[in-house]
């Protein structure tokens, strides 16, 4: 395959654990080609603007991109690039895989769970948030579309189907927030019988944050609109030992970007101790997309056995004595070898 991605390096330690990234699709040998573009800090830098134009363009012209986090400037009425680029992209699907990997701190080991979550309306549209003249009544408007509820629904079911998964829980709030909630709940039984294959579960969110942390092996795909999405997927991330293993997959009709969930990490910026995986784990989801489905699986269990046998080279936040360069060395090792 002959592709060319769109490659944001981002603020941080995203150009290390880029870097590594790119070393490793390259020893996959995907043909894919880089398209470096700028964003955030480094783009205020060079450009006086956090998301040019021209990277715009760029994303828009190869519709895929791999992006390293970026550091939203606190104050300034900076608005989150990220944000941004979900809504000028419509990137309405935002799934989040939380995996078990060997070696790792946490409370369960055979977690495997993906979260559909809705990214472009809910309770997270810039509109109708309102604050009184007086300071004393604040509103938020939660609004839910037919149209959106579908697309995410139907997404999740799709998905499903693609990876041979057998259940998909729709969570809402439907017996109090009876509108907004209730219009996804209603799509989602809708679309639901259009799948019969795919057993098909309904949950409220509080009963699902318990029962996630209690008996998590019931889920399977989740399903939900953006705001419970944003805060589940959180849970299930830490299910699996935290942000340095969880990617962030944002896709859309036209375009779909690949990151991971975790941030800008300036405390350890610079340092070389950068967990590479959850950018890693993007990409094995960037070459799902891009019909690589084998070299994506390749590289997840490159990850894995990497993680199993080679602890000395994993990085500290998972309890190795390695760096970013000698973690993305040994999978190296293991996709060649
Ligand atoms: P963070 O995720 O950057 O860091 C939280 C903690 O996790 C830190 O101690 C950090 O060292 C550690 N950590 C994060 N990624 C790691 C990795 N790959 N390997 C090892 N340790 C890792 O969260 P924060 O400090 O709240 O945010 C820093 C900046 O990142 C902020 O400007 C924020 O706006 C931005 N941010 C960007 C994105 C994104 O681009 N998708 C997401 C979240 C936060």
């Amino acid at each position: 395959m002959n592709k060319t991605i769109a490659v944001i390096p981002g603020d941080g330690i995203g150009p290390e654990i880029m870097t590594a990234t790119l070393r490793v699709l390259d020893a996959l040998d995907c043909g894919l080609t880089y398209d470096f573009v700028d964003a955030g800090m480094v783009a205020l830098d060079k450009h006086g603007d956090l998301l040019p134009k021209a990277t715009l363009d760029r994303i828009a012209e190869h519709k895929v991109a791999l992006k390293g986090p970026l550091t939203t400037p606190i104050g300034g009425g900076f608005t989150s690039v990220n944000v941004t680029l979900r809504r000028l992209f419509d990137l309405y699907a935002n799934v989040r895989p939380a995996v078990s990997f060997p070696g790792t701190k946490s409370r369960y080991e055979n977690i495997d769970i993906i979260t559909v979550r809705e990214n472009t309306e809910g309770a997270y549209r810039s509109e109708g948030q309102t604050l009184s003249e007086d300071g004393e009544i604040a509103e938020s408007v939660a609004r839910n579309t037919r149209k959106g509820s579908s697309r995410i629904v139907r997404y999740a079911f799709e998905l499903a189907v693609k990876k041979g998964r057998k259940k998909v829980t729709a969570v809402h709030k439907a017996n109090i927030l009876k509108t907004s909630s209730g219009l996804f709940l209603n799509v989602a039984r809708e679309i639901a019988r259009e799948y019969p294959q795919i057993e098909f579960n309904e949950m409220i969110v509080d009963n699902t944050c318990m029962q996630l942390v209690m008996k998590p092996e019931q889920f399977d795909v989740i399903v939900t609109t953006n705001l419970f999405g944003d805060i589940l997927s959180d849970l299930c991330a830490g299910l699996v030992g935290g942000l340095g293993l969880a990617p962030g997959d944002n896709i859309g009709e036209h375009a779909a970007i690949f990151e991971a969930v975790h941030g800008s990490a300036p405390d350890i910026a610079g340092k070389g101790i950068a967990n590479p995986c959850a950018l890693l784990l993007a990409a094995a989801d960037m070459l799902d997309y891009l019909d690589m489905v084998a070299k994506g699986d390749r590289l997840r269990q490159a990850i894995r056995d990497t993680m199993t046998s080679d602890r000395d080279s994993v990085t500290p936040d998972i309890g190795g004595k390695g760096s970013t360069d000698s973690f993305a060395d040994a999978i190296v090792k293991r996709i060649k070898g």
